[in-house]
């Protein structure tokens, strides 16, 4: 049998930082919403033999092989699988890649030999903090470190135009450079914070200026400068917002309306010469992201 299912990348629209918990997590609170710039996984069942992941872009133990493995030490009894990933969300960038891919492997196994849902979102949390609101894409919002995830409605139309960076920052360090700048909010201020934003987030909303921020971007810009001129490029572009996705270093620019798309895409165009992996994307929903037979 063969299946095939998109694990879309994500853009932060919002990511707000509160302060470190006892075992060094930080609170947050952030609207993730998945986009059409995804990875791409084809699953083959195989007669007999261990599993395979095959992902030549990525070093080291793959997210989606780890998924598999953790799923059968809990006792999934799917048949042996091949899964080969085409890779083109940007790695190390700050969308999420890796997520998409382990939560994409949980939507395929459930294809081949359903497991029980609460069991699949706790193993989704302890491959990481983001795989949670992978599990079914589209916008949501997240707490806890992350993990806490609440679906919602799409927002008001709108493109994006993504221009990863040429250079990989990684997630700890961000947060760590965050933590030195002392960049973290009270307890108070995310709380505030979080029902402001949970107000602002409705079916159709056009998310005003206030919630498109990312606490994390002044540390990702203090670890990579040049993050800056891709801001302001992406501003130039006339997008109605610009800032880095999750902890960097891609930057994401939004551009609502019906013609938002289209906008985006122009924009991409006009910025692919300095940046030749910029592009444009849009919103996708937890359609996007089912198995489909290959
Ligand atoms: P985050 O989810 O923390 O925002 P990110 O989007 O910045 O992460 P990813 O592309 O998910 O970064 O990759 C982070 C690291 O995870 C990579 O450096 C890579 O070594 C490892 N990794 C394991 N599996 C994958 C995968 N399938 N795709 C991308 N990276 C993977």
């Amino acid at each position: 049998m063969k299946l095939r299912a998109f694990g879309p990348g994500k853009v932060n629209l919002c990511l707000l930082l509160g302060p470190p918990r006892a075992d060094g997590r930080h609170e947050l609170v952030t609207l993730i919403e998945s986009v059409s710039l995804a990875d791409e996984l084809h699953l083959e069942t195989l007669p007999e033999g261990p599993d395979h992941v095959l992902c030549p872009d990525v070093e080291g133990e793959n997210l989606a092989s780890r998924a598999l493995a953790e799923l059968r030490a809990r006792g999934w009894n799917g048949p042996p699988v091949r899964i080969e990933i085409d890779k083109r969300v940007p790695i190390a960038a700050g969308m999420g890649g890796g997520s998409a891919d382990a939560a994409a492997t949980l939507r395929l196994a459930a294809e081949l030999a359903p497991g029980r849902p609460e069991e699949v979102i706790s193993l989704a949390t302890q491959l990481g903090a983001d795989v949670p609101s992978q599990l079914a894409p589209g916008v949501s919002l997240a707490t806890g470190i992350g993990d806490i995830v609440e679906a919602c409605d799409p927002l008001a139309a709108h493109g994006l135009l993504l221009v990863p960076q040429p250079y990989a920052l990684s997630t700890a360090e961000v947060y760590r450079e965050a933590d030195r700048l002392g960049l973290p909010r009270s307890a108070e201020d995310l709380d505030a914070r979080f029902r402001a934003l949970t107000a602002a987030v409705h079916d159709r909303a056009r998310l005003p200026s206030t919630h498109i921020v990312n606490d994390l971007q002044p540390a990702a810009l203090s670890l990579c400068p040049p993050i800056e001129s891709a801001l302001e490029a992406a501003r130039d572009t006339g997008a109605d917002e610009v800032l880095v996705s999750g902890s960097g270093p891609t930057v994401a620019g939004l551009f609502w309306g019906a013609d938002g798309a289209d906008r985006a895409a122009a924009a991409a165009r006009s910025l692919s010469a300095r940046w030749d992996r910029a592009s444009s994307a849009v919103p996708v929903s937890p359609e996007f992201g089912l198995p489909v037979v290959a």
